[in-house]
């Protein structure tokens, strides 16, 4: 094994004193709010506190974006097939790093320096809402996820903390 990195050793030395804090043994698999959360990988965002979730009570699916990908779509499928949930709730938020890159540019880059073409898309956007509302449309389009008639979508502000209600209509 290669040595670990200080932050590495900071970082273990914190789950000591998790562990000895330890107090959830007694969680079940299945998420008793029977929800799950997708939402962007942005190191800002707590989902848990900004939603005031304790452990055991929903899925957390997380990427760059909160984009409803395959790997989503998986996720989802075994969250309501075999764990029990029924609800799902986007959030997605300001300031994203996907706003921040131009996706064709990327792209050449990419098949310049590495001879390949990326086989996925980055799935970059301007506007947050609209990612939502796009993220609620592939979801209807899935036959892999039964359960639709409770999808919420949000966008949050990284800037106050607070979440903005998306009209998936609009
Ligand atoms: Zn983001």
């Amino acid at each position: 094994m290669s040595e670990m990195s200080p932050q590495i050793d900071e970082l273990v030395g914190h789950n000591r004193d998790f562990a000895d804090a330890f107090d959830d043994a007694d969680l079940q698999v299945e998420p008793t709010r029977r929800m799950a959360v997708v939402t962007c990988m942005d190191s800002r965002i707590d989902v848990f506190a900004v939603l005031g979730l304790q452990n055991g009570e929903a899925h957390t699916i997380r990427n760059a974006g909160g984009v409803i990908t395959d790997d989503v779509i998986r996720s989802l499928c075994l969250s309501q097939r075999f764990l029990g949930t029924r609800e799902i709730v986007l959030v997605h938020h300001t300031d994203c790093g996907l706003q921040k890159v131009d996706e064709p540019e990327f792209r050449r880059e990419l098949a310049a320096e590495l001879g390949i073409k990326p086989w996925w898309s980055l799935e970059t956007f301007d506007d947050p809402y609209e990612d939502v509302r796009q993220s609620i449309r592939r979801l209807s389009m899935t036959p892999f996820i039964p359960h639709q008639d409770r999808i919420s979508g949000f966008v949050y502000d990284v800037t106050d903390g607070r979440l903005h209600d998306v009209d998936p209509e609009r």
